[in-house]
C-alpha cells in the first residue's frame, strides 16, 4: 500500500507521426495526428495508479478552454484524486510532439494554466504530509516545485525529482531532494559530464540517491552507501518512447512504497517503462499493474 501526491504539470499531447523529424527551416508531411492528455505530472501521476499505488493524487492546474474539463477526466478515469486541481482562466497547457518512424521524439511545452503554480496552499501540503512520496518535475514554476518539496520535507515524505526540462537546480531544492531521476539528456545539462558514472557521482554531491535512465539500456542507480548498480531493460519493440521516463518514475514510487528494496524497485519500474515503449503515446501506453507482474518481459 503505498500513497503517492504529484505536484506538476498537465498538457494535451498534441501528437504527429512522421516518417522523419523535420528539420530547421523544413516542412514534412505526417501521417496521423493524435490528441492525448499528458504532461509529466499528469503522467507520473498515472503510472503510478496503474502500477498499484493505494491512493494516488494530483496537485495542478487546468485552463478555462475546452481541454480542462477532458484533462480532469482522464485523471479521474485513471483513479487519481482531482480534488485539488485547480481550473484557471486562460489555456490549459499543451505540448507539440513529434514521433518518427524509429519512435524518437521531439517536444514543444507551452505551459498555460501550469505556469499559475507558483505556491503551495495550505491545503496542498496537508495532502502531501499523508503521503509516502512526493513527485516533482520541472514543467511548472521553481517556486512551486520549491514550496512542495519543503513541504514534503518538514513531514519526512520521499521527494523524487525529475529534473525535466533541464534547468538549473537551485541548492535549496536539492537540499530536500531525496532521489533524483533523470534521463542522459538531464544529465549532461545538469553536470556538464557525458559520462554517466562521473555525472552520477557530481550528482551525489548534492541529493543522496540518484537514478540515470539510460532508454533502451536500462538505468544506472547510484547511492552515496553504494557502487552503482546497472539493471538493463527487458528487450522489447519500441514503437513510441513518450512517457517511458514518467512510467519508470510511477512505478519506482509504488514499489518503494511497498518497501521493495532498491534493486527490486527498479526491476519493476524498468519492465513497467519497457511495455509502455511497446505502444503509442504517454498515458495511453502506461501498464497496469497486471500487466507489469505479467509481463513476459
Ligand atoms: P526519457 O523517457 O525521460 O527520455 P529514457 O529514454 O531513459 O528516459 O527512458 C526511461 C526508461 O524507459 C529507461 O530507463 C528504460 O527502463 C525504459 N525504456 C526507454 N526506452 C526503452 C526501450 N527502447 N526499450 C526498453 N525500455 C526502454
Amino acid at each position: 500500500m503505498t500513497a503517492v501526491v504529484v505536484l506538476g504539470s498537465i498538457n494535451m499531447d498534441l501528437t504527429t507521426y512522421v516518417a522523419r523529424a523535420p528539420r530547421r527551416g523544413e516542412t514534412v508531411t505526417g501521417h496521423e495526428l493524435r490528441t492525448l492528455p499528458g504532461g509529466k505530472g499528469a503522467n507520473q501521476a498515472v503510472a503510478a495508479a496503474r502500477a498499484g499505488a493505494s491512493e494516488v493524487a494530483m496537485i495542478g492546474a487546468v485552463g478555462t478552454d475546452a481541454y480542462g474539463p477532458a484533462l480532469l477526466a482522464e485523471l479521474a478515469h485513471n483513479g487519481v484524486d482531482t480534488d485539488l486541481m485547480r481550473t484557471v482562466e486562460g489555456p490549459s497547457g499543451t505540448a507539440h510532439i513529434v514521433v518518427d518512424a524509429q519512435g524518437s521524439n521531439a517536444i514543444v511545452v507551452i505551459p498555460g494554466a501550469n505556469g499559475t503554480l507558483t505556491h503551495l496552499p495550505p491545503g496542498d501540503e496537508a495532502l502531501i504530509a499523508t503521503a509516502d512520496t512526493l513527485l516533482l518535475q520541472l514543467e511548472i514554476p521553481m517556486s512551486g516545485v520549491l514550496a512542495a518539496a519543503k513541504a514534503a520535507h518538514r513531514h519526512t515524505v520521499r521527494t523524487v525529482l525529475t529534473p525535466s526540462p533541464a534547468r538549473e537546480l537551485p541548492a535549496e531544492l536539492l537540499a530536500v531532494t531525496d532521489l533524483l531521476v533523470l534521463n542522459e539528456r538531464e544529465a549532461t545539462a545538469l553536470t556538464g559530464q557525458e559520462n554517466h558514472r562521473t555525472a552520477l557521482a557530481a550528482l551525489l554531491e548534492k541529493v543522496p540517491e540518484a537514478v540515470l535512465t539510460l532508454g533502451a539500456e536500462g538505468c544506472l542507480y547510484a547511492s552515496r552507501e553504494h557502487e552503482p548498480l546497472h539493471v538493463p531493460a527487458p528487450k522489447v519493440e519500441t514503437v513510441d518512447t513518450t512517457g517511458a521516463g514518467d512510467t519508470f518514475v510511477g512505478a519506482l514510487a509504488v514499489a518503494l512504497g511497498e518497501g521493495r528494496t532498491m534493486p527490486q524497485a527498479l526491476s519493476w519500474a524498468v519492465c513497467a517503462a519497457a511495455l509502455a515503449v511497446t505502444k503509442p503515446g504517454a498515458i495511453a501506453a502506461m501498464p497496469f499493474r497486471s500487466e507489469i507482474e505479467d509481463g513476459d518481459l
